[in-house]
């Protein structure tokens, strides 16, 4: 039941509703990328999961902000390695590697330190743009099917 559903904390100023916004729209873009309409691979233990019953796991934790936005530093993994395993964060290193290579990871883990204060603009300009890339992103796929 849909008020069953706001077990999250509920974005309560008008930034934090951005955010959350953001937030949505981005995973939905990481998960589509990694899985298309079906399946694909958990980064760090490389189980077959689904896009609808997955989640866009963060490499670098999501509190970074510098790094929060970072298709690199975001992909699909399973809900056991994102939510009980604390991201099993050392299958998750082996697999970016793979995925990305060793440079990359480590540009990312320096990239962690990097302030970052995103303001209401560039927030609103990221919606727009990952609407963007998530649309492109589903009509190339289904024309692809
Ligand atoms: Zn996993």
């Amino acid at each position: 039941m849909w008020w069953n559903r706001q077990k999250q904390k509920t974005p309560t100023t008008p930034r934090s509703r951005k955010i959350a916004r953001l937030d949505r729209i981005f995973s939905q873009y990481i998960r589509r990328r990694d899985c298309g309409f079906a399946y694909g691979y958990c980064i760090s233990c490389g189980r077959v999961i689904h896009f609808h019953k997955c989640d866009a796991g963060h490499y670098i934790n999501r509190r970074h902000m510098a790094t929060r936005y970072d298709e690199m530093n975001v992909n699909a993994q399973c809900i056991q390695c994102n939510r009980f395993t604390e991201g099993n964060i050392q299958g998750y290193r082996r697999g970016l590697i793979e995925k990305v290579g060793e440079k990359n990871v480590e540009m990312l883990e320096l990239k962690r330190f990097n302030s970052c204060q995103l303001t209401d603009s560039e927030l609103d300009m990221l919606i727009a743009l990952y609407k963007k890339k998530l649309e492109t992103l589903e009509k190339n796929q289904i024309f692809l099917k």
